[in-house]
């Protein structure tokens, strides 16, 4: 069937909606995720290490996107030392163990955009995706195109991947509900 062969992975659409969300607060998300702990809940951050936090896309492409982001605010790769790219790729590695544990992906796609032509809504504070697939999963998105549905799934999935992390031994993002 030609539309399970369908790209699901389209970036830009999703940095845009991104774009729209920078726009509203007034400044970078991902600063003010950093500078907050204390609103971890709140701002779907999972867990976070000391260089990076992971946090849940709030416009996610598929279910279970997360962002893997350093905590400063560095547009490309040569600004971080090797501690912070060491561990962005270790929460790479963590975030599908956590995928795996919790929604049983059977694919994913990871990656970086630089650049607003390259697709990137924030290029100021470069940002990793971490997008799980499924077989399929571009019918799934048409049938999952509701906002309101999206967004109840969010909560009761980040739940369940707070509680996943502890069990994996990741460590504990310090805000509370
Ligand atoms: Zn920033």
């Amino acid at each position: 069937m030609a539309e399970t062969n369908q790209n699901l992975w389209a970036p830009w659409r999703m940095e845009y909606i991104h774009s729209l969300n920078v726009d509203r607060e007034g400044g970078c998300f991902l600063c003010r995720y950093a500078a907050n702990p204390d609103q971890d809940h709140a701002n779907r951050v999972i867990w976070r290490t000391a260089h990076t936090l992971t946090v849940f896309n709030a416009f996610p492409y598929n279910n279970g996107h997360l962002l893997i982001a350093p905590l400063g605010h560095h547009a490309d790769l040569e600004e971080l030392d090797d501690e912070t790219l060491t561990e962005l790729m270790r929460q790479t590695r963590d975030a599908q163990r956590l995928l795996r544990k919790t929604i049983s992906p059977q694919g994913f796609n990871v990656g970086l955009n630089f650049g607003r032509c390259a697709g990137a809504g924030l290029p100021g504070h470069l940002h990793l995706h971490i997008v799980p697939r499924w077989e399929g999963d571009t019918n799934f998105m048409a049938v999952m195109g509701n906002a309101r549905v999206i967004s109840q799934s969010i909560e009761a999935l980040c739940e369940q991947m707070r509680t996943a992390a502890a069990e994996l031994g990741l460590a504990p993002v310090r805000g509370s509900a």
